[in-house]
């Protein structure tokens, strides 16, 4: 079901395979695709995901998703509503379904057709990277229509990342992949700036990802350094929590001076 006027967020659990939803990271209308419709799917385990154990009996198709996103397009224009973007993200890791290339295919045509002017944006940990077929598929989109990848680049370290995305990839495989990833394509990068079990990342931590951060762009290939903050409940509540919004404005300050003195600009956003 499509539901109009669009709230600021969606309930995950519904079965839904297209969601219009105000994003505060798009600005306006963003078009959500949902591959996994029944239950959630990632390799990551963060203690901030915002979405709570579920299981429903829907199943994703590719030719409800084409009918009920053509639906949701037609009734923002219908509406006026300006669509930002269209967004693999969902309840997982979309670059995990086996229907990803398929949806992004048939996704594509759709936007190229009705609003061209719409971002195409893939939110993505990184897992699927690992995968020659996921890499090519995400490369292959970017360089060719501009697929904006979201790449989540939440520690800096091994420490981190074992308390905020708690993996089973190991770290320096995954780094490995992003950091090739980013040499030969444009792509975003996002960072969940928030306290895991009563701790901030410590000063190493933050020193480590900053290095990493100045690595990546300076190739010249990262669009912009989303950080973001804790903004909704999490099944784990209070164990992830947001961090001051002080701590947030220090971080992308530090960030912005070591781009700067590493001789590379790229915008530096914040989202609370
Ligand atoms: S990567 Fe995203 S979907 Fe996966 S656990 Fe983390 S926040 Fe949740």
């Amino acid at each position: 079901m499509i539901v109009f006027p669009v709230e600021n967020h969606r309930n995950r659990e519904d079965g839904s395979l297209v969601y219009p939803v105000h994003s505060r990271r798009s600005g306006g209308l963003s078009i959500g695709i949902n591959l996994f419709p029944d239950k959630k799917v990632c390799s990551f385990d963060c203690p901030y995901c915002e979405i709570f154990p579920f299981a429903t009996t829907a199943q994703f198709d590719l030719e409800t998703m084409k009918d009920e996103l053509t639906r949701t397009v037609n009734n923002a224009r219908h509406r006026a509503i300006p669509i930002q973007d269209i967004c693999f993200s969902g309840n997982g890791e979309p670059t995990l379904s086996p229907h990803f290339e398929k949806a992004l295919e048939a996704v594509r045509d759709i936007q190229k057709k009705t609003v061209p002017g719409a971002k195409l944006v893939a939110i993505t940990c990184g897992a699927g990277l690992l995968r020659d077929e996921i890499f090519s598929c995400l490369q292959n989109a970017a360089v060719s229509y501009g697929l904006d990848v979201w790449l989540k680049l939440d520690a800096g370290d091994e420490a981190w990342y074992r308390v905020i995305n708690r993996s089973a990839i190991p770290f320096d495989k995954l780094i490995a992949k992003i950091k090739e990833f980013v040499s030969v394509c444009p792509a975003t990068l996002q960072t969940m700036l928030c306290s895991i079990g009563g701790a901030l990342p410590s000063g190493v931590e933050d020193a480590a990802w900053n290095d990493l951060a100045l690595e990546l762009a300076k190739t010249g290939n990262v669009r912009q350094f989303q950080l973001y903050g804790k903004a909704r409940p999490s099944a784990e509540d209070p164990f992830a929590e947001a961090a001051p919004a002080s701590y947030l404005e220090k971080r992308a300050k530090t960030l912005e001076e070591t781009l700067a003195c590493g001789g590379v600009e790229v915008p530096v956003s914040i989202y609370t």
